[in-house]
């Protein structure tokens, strides 16, 4: 990275969050209740750092393995480090280790292997939570499929009580709300019915469970304003921030 890179990417998040200030402004909401998550997949640890010195403290990334490899260099970092991508089940055990926040959960046996991951020491026996390691527990979003694209991952709408109800019984995770990613349309307006549909199904959820769930991920570089407006508290930043990305492999 160059001074030069490391110069756009701060310009850059000076642009973001005038778009966050302004789309927060217009729907009466404060700047500090959306938290930009910068998305680094496909670009190298000097990203993230120079990204980090520019002020942002939550990454996303989207496969376990690239993020494995980065994450020793930014070990030093006080931030939270997010999963967006659809995770495998023979994944979620490192995946419980490498990531504060999973924000792609999608099925009660990915539920269950999270926690025992958690649950288990690496010799595989199941020990008792002290009082003490409660607090450390897996943030988790459940992410939801609101449109019939079958290349999208993500739970059906209809699949959400039964994995929230099994979330609750678990005491190694910790749900704080729900994700989507939208079909992509040219036109971010056109996108405004799918989010405001996760905010009501984030509703009902809370409700269900009698305890606010106060994380509504939704929103990308190119419709996060629209999903602020419909009430997004963290929006996912990969093209905006860090420019285009190459395709991954
Ligand atoms: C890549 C990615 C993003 C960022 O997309 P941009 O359009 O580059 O901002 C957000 N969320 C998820 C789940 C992603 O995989």
């Amino acid at each position: 990275m160059t001074a030069t890179e490391n110069s756009a990417i701060a310009a850059n998040l000076e642009r973001i969050r005038e778009r966050v200030r302004l789309a927060a402004g217009r729907a009466g909401r404060r700047t500090e209740d959306v938290t930009i998550v910068a998305v680094s997949k496909t670009f190298p640890f000097e990203a993230i750092r120079a990204a980090y010195d520019a002020g942002l403290r939550h990454f996303g990334e989207n496969r376990v393995q690239e993020w494995e490899s980065k994450q020793p260099r930014v070990a030093d970092l006080d931030a939270t480090w997010h999963l967006i991508g659809h995770l495998q089940g023979n994944k979620a055990r490192r995946a419980a280790g490498l990531f504060n926040r999973v924000d792609s959960v999608d099925s009660l046996p990915i539920v269950q292997k999270l926690d025992s991951a958690l649950a288990t020491d690496p010799t595989g026996e199941r020990r008792e939570v002290k009082a003490e390691e409660r607090s450390k527990q897996l943030q988790i979003l459940i992410e939801v499929r609101l449109s019939d694209e079958a290349t999208k991952s993500g739970a059906a709408e209809s699949d959400l009580p039964a994995i929230t109800e099994g979330v609750a019984k678990l005491v190694h995770l910790r749900l704080l709300g729900l994700m989507t990613i939208p079909p992509f349309l040219d036109h971010p307006e056109k996108v405004r019915p799918y989010f405001s549909k996760l905010r009501e199904l984030r509703d009902d959820l809370a409700r269900r469970l009698g305890r606010p769930l106060p994380v509504l991920s939704m929103g990308m570089s190119h419709d996060f304003d629209v999903a602020i407006e419909e009430g997004a508290t963290e929006i996912r930043v990969g093209t905006a921030l860090f420019g285009e990305r190459a395709a991954q492999a």
